[in-house]
Parts: structure tokens; sequence; C-alpha cells
């Protein structure tokens, strides 16, 4: 872990692990783009990418850019550093963020919102999706309030 920064969680991961299911976010993610897999038949975006649709089990997806923002559908203030590293970098906040352009439920992703106010962040605020460069190949989504 190096560069700790107050309010941003350090990723212990140096590589995504991506199969065929998810390789398309990461491919996308390295771009700068939020993307996701849209269920062909029934229209449902599947987050995190999962091998079939969870509404009506088709393995038929296409993948869709999405506005990269969203609005806060729950959170958590860290205020306990889990280990004595990240005493610099706590409170921290951890969000599940409802995705613009989706259906919301099974679209949602947990992310780290690394401006967030601990102390005024609220469920309904809007946030703006980033990619941060945790190493040379891993662009590790997080989110910033918008
Ligand atoms: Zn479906």
């Amino acid at each position: 872990m190096t560069d700790l920064k107050k309010g941003t969680f350090p990723s212990m991961l140096q590589d995504p692990f991506a199969d065929g299911s998810t390789q398309p976010f990461w491919d996308a993610a390295a771009e700068g783009r939020l993307s996701a897999p849209r269920c062909t038949v029934c229209g449902t975006f599947v987050l995190p990418p999962q091998p079939f649709c969870f509404e009506c089990q088709s393995q038929a997806f296409e993948w869709v850019d999405l506005p990269g923002t969203g609005t806060i559908y729950t959170y958590t203030v860290v205020r306990h550093p889990l280990s004595p590293q990240l005493a610099e970098v706590v409170p921290y906040v951890s969000g599940v963020v409802e995705l613009d352009g989706t259906q919301g439920a099974g679209a949602r992703l947990l992310l780290n919102i690394t401006d967030a106010d601990p102390e005024t962040v609220r469920i309904g605020d809007k946030v703006q999706i980033w990619f941060d460069r945790v190493s040379d190949t891993l662009p590790l989504p997080r989110a910033r309030m918008a």
C-alpha cells in the first residue's frame, strides 16, 4: 500500500480478476468508460456481470456504456482502521451506488466515495464514477460527489 490518502481506501489488488463475463467491464474501465451488460432478451442490466440474466436466465448480453453518474442508495462511514496502516485513510465512505441508465436493483455498484464528507453525506446524493489507476493494469472504479 502506497500513497495513503484520507478518504480513499487503498486497493490491495494489482490486476483485475477477469473472466469471459467481466473482461468487457475492465476493457471499458481502462478507457475510462463505465460499461455494463444488458440482457438482449428482457433488457435487464446485470452488475456485477454474471453468466446468466437473473430475470429471465438468458445468456445473451450486449455491453452498453452508461453515463457514469448515479445516486447513493446506501452507505457506511468506516471510522475504525481495520489494520494499523489504515489509520491514515479513516474515516472513509463506502456506498452502494444506483447507476443512471439502469433499472436500479441488480445493477448497483459498491464503491469508495473518495471525497464524501463523512458528516454530511446522505442517501440520495449524486455521484460521478471515476477510475483510479491503482496499478499499470487496474483501473479501479470509485465515486466522487457530483
Ligand atoms: Zn433477461
